[in-house]
């Protein structure tokens, strides 16, 4: 590994300040578990490593019906995954996080690393878009509040800004559309990334689609929302024909990669595949 200075400040105003002096040459560091992969391999060589282990109230879960769920950029996927409150209010968010990868790195990654990474094959984010989640981004002058929706650019390009750190992760209380299912499919190991993986809130009254969120990872550059596939059953009757429709369209929306989880033609058939069966374990969480 290339030599580099390490530092450890002890306020967010410090750490914003550091970085906004070295923005070009500094990297953040949390839980470490994908910069440090990154630096083995020197895809990465920062002259200067700003850890955020040491700032205060950086981790924190938080609850209240007004505010609803705030979660501090450096919990720990485990930290998220065995909240009480996370469990009795956000299900969806309890189960996606107890499918991260296993202990060792739940136990040592964060919620912001995992979103700030940018990797289309995580996780956390398409539960956090399906849940309407919004996060700030805050610097040396100020902070700014972006859907979770609009955050991911590109291939490990978000619309992270040099100097911003990500301090807060909320989500809306009460959940708009209480019906979830979050499915990840993984044919290799339990340890993998998913082949592809599906999340969505559903409201439904009267056997009528009110509305739906359904976001997808790791069948595009980015996690994405499948914005075309809500439209389908969007104050539809929900059936088994229109489920399948939006599971059709919801396969054309997505631009998988070819790699060792499988080929684009396998990645789209999935699609259909899973994204009905999530409408249908979500109609049953009624
Ligand atoms: C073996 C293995 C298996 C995995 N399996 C899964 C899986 O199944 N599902 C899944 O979702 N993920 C999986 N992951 C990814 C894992 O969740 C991420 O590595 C982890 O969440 C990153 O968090 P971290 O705190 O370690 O980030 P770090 O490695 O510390 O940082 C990652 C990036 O985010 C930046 N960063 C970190 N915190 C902030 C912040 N607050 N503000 C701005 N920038 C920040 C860093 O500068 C760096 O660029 C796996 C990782 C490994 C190594």
């Amino acid at each position: 590994m290339v030599k580099f200075d390490y530092v450890e400040p002890n306020t967010l105003k410090e750490a914003c300040e550091l970085l906004a002096e070295h923005s070009e040459e500094s990297k953040l560091i949390a839980g470490g578990t994908a910069l440090l992969i990154w630096m083995r391999m020197r895809l990465l060589n920062p002259r200067l490593v700003i850890s955020l282990a040491k700032l205060p109230d950086f981790d924190y879960v938080l609850f209240d019906e007004k505010q609803g769920l705030r979660i501090g950029a450096g919990a720990r996927h485990r930290d998220i995954e065995l909240s009480p409150i996370v469990r009795r209010n956000f299900p969806l968010l309890s189960e996606t996080f107890r499918k991260v990868a296993q202990p060792r790195i739940r136990n040592m990654g964060t919620i912001g690393g995992n979103l700030c990474q940018g990797d289309p094959l995580t996780d956390p984010g398409a539960s956090l878009i399906a849940l309407d989640a919004e996060m700030t981004l805050t610097r040396a002058r100020g902070k700014r509040v972006v859907p979770v929706e609009n955050f991911f650019i590109d291939y490990y390009q978000t619309d992270l800004q040099p100097g911003e750190i990500l301090t807060e992760i909320r989500v809306p209380y009460p959940v708009k559309r209480p019906l979830w299912s979050q499915i990840k499919f993984l044919p290799r190991s339990q340890e993998d990334f998913a082949t592809v993986g599906v999340a969505l809130t559903l409201a439904v009254h009267d056997g009528t689609c009110q509305d739906i969120r359904l976001a997808l990872n790791s069948v595009a550059p980015t996690i994405l929302r499948a914005k075309n596939a809500e439209e389908v059953l969007r104050g539809q009757a929900i059936t088994d024909k229109t489920v399948r429709h939006a599971a059709e369209v919801a396969a054309t929306e997505v631009d998988p990669m070819d790699d060792v989880r499988g080929s684009p033609d396998y990645k789209r058939e999935l699609v259909r595949v899973l994204v009905r069966r999530a409408l249908n374990q979500a109609l049953r969480t009624e």
